[in-house]
């Protein structure tokens, strides 16, 4: 508590101007922004990013490590992409009409993510796992679907349960809502697995005859990022094919992050459909659905009635021209990804180093270009090993990385990096670990 309050006072000294927005703001917005919840005890206000730099109201410079919640892999305003963005704003931003870049960007996801025959382009993530639903349950006339406890899907109300909190055994989890306002027939309407657990598929065998598909996210992003392990994925292919029941990947995160082909490359799995969003937007709204031509084509079905799949934003030239020049720049360069890869592997490694030197029992999750850091009892395979963490401990580690000049999220710890990334970046986001953990020690 005691630390709280100087943490509270310290960022109202060094950030006046943020605090100041924030106080005024309350009296406006709820909770003081749309955009604040995960920041404690007040949110920085930016007012330009450039590269892996923010830079707040109030002068100050931070190294960001959430970089658009994943979506800035090139870093932020990168050349191309600010081009091709200055570009189509003067030729117009919304046409209700098609544009060529939609071809264009179709034409880079369906070459690069494995099962993707076709694609369609909605307004976000969100809406892109809200349609993959749809169409399983076009496709299969059941109307129950099955999700992961843990698995962050967007705030759609089916997909919204058991993300942090859970409940019942642990290999017979009972669906909890993670949003007040929910209806009770969605939470009818979902079944919750235990994650890396193979009495997940047991219960898809027992469930299969009302089950139209399962959303598993390969690698659990805003669950602080936890690997779903690779036999286990295997198995629920397995399962799926034996049972009829799609598969959904929800790579929003992982897609054109864990390499061009996602997590479905990395872990050389085949999903029947895929949901995508963030990196493919180049930093506008997007979302995406790509998958099987049979299933996919339940969005412009002539026989019986088609999948709603579409918005005034969805498919705009804005959105398309971002996701094409940004996806262009990061597949042009083969030594991109590796290259994450490398950079990810130093931080996860420097953080271990870190906790290790300070003598801190705390876990570093991830692959790839995504860490996640955890203050729970063991090693966490699932969210429910993150239960014994503490979520204020995240909420003060990641208010001193604020004073350190580090943005990191809370009360989840998950990092992204961006190909703007310097192992100087990444050793100064460890040396601020360091000191914020050094300080936490002390008070
Ligand atoms: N799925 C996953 C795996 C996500 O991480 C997110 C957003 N963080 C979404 C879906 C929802 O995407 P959006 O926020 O664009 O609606």
């Amino acid at each position: 508590h005691a630390i709280g309050r100087s943490i509270d006072e310290e960022t109202s000294r060094v950030l006046p101007a943020s605090a100041e927005h924030f106080r005024r703001s309350s009296e406006l917005i709820p909770g003081g922004a749309s955009r604040g919840r995960f920041w404690w005890p007040a949110p920085i206000y930016v007012e330009r990013a450039r590269g892996v730099s923010l830079h707040d109201i109030d002068g100050r410079t931070y190294i960001d490590c959430l970089v658009g919640f994943g979506s800035m892999i090139l870093g932020h305003a990168h050349p191309a992409v600010t081009d091709a963005v200055a570009a189509q704003v003067a030729l117009g931003t919304v046409f209700g009409a098609p544009c060529v870049q939609e071809e264009h960007l179709a034409r880079l996801v369906v070459s690069n993510v494995p099962g993707a025959e076709r694609a369609v382009f909605v307004g976000s993530g969100t809406e892109a796992t809200m349609t993959a639903l749809r169409i399983a349950r076009a496709a299969t006339g059941r109307d129950v679907v099955a999700k992961f406890e843990g698995g962050w899907h967007g705030a759609q109300d089916f997909l919204l349960h058991s993300f942090t909190e859970t409940d019942g055994e642990l290999t017979a989890p009972r669906a909890v809502p993670s949003s007040a306002g929910l209806s009770r027939s969605s939470s009818r309407d979902v079944v919750v697995l235990p994650y890396n657990h193979d009495a997940a598929l047991v219960r898809i065998r027992d469930e299969a005859h009302r089950l139209a598909c399962v959303v598993v996210e390969p690698v659990q992003g805003a669950a602080g990022g936890l690997p779903t392990e690779r036999e286990f994925l295997e198995r629920l292919r397995a399962v799926c094919d034996e049972t009829g029941v799609l598969l959904v990947f929800d790579e929003v995160i992982s897609g054109f992050r864990l390499g061009p082909a996602g997590a479905g490359g990395l872990y050389g799995v085949t999903a029947d459909l895929v949901t995508l969003g963030k990196i493919i937007g180049g930093g506008l709204s997007i979302g995406a659905v790509a998958g099987r031509a049979d299933l996919m084509g339940r969005v412009a079905s002539r026989e019986g009635r088609p999948v709603a799949a579409s918005g005034t934003f969805a498919a705009n030239p804005l959105s398309m021209a971002a996701g094409v020049a940004q996806l262009s720049v990061l597949l042009d360069d083969p030594d991109t990804y590796p290259r994450l890869a490398v950079l990810g592997q130093r931080m996860r490694d420097g953080l271990r180093q870190v906790l290790a030197a300070h003598g801190i029992r705390g876990w570093v999750t991830g692959v790839g270009s995504l860490w996640g850091l955890h203050f729970s009892a063991e090693s966490p395979r699932t969210v429910r090993d993150l239960a014994t963490a503490s979520p204020s401990v995240a909420r003060v580690l990641a208010a001193y990385l604020l004073l350190e000049g580090v943005v990191m999220s809370a009360p989840v710890h998950l990092g992204f990096l961006s190909t703007a990334h310097t192992e100087k970046d990444v050793d100064l986001v460890i040396s601020a670990h360091s000191s914020a953990l050094k300080r936490m020690k002390e008070e």
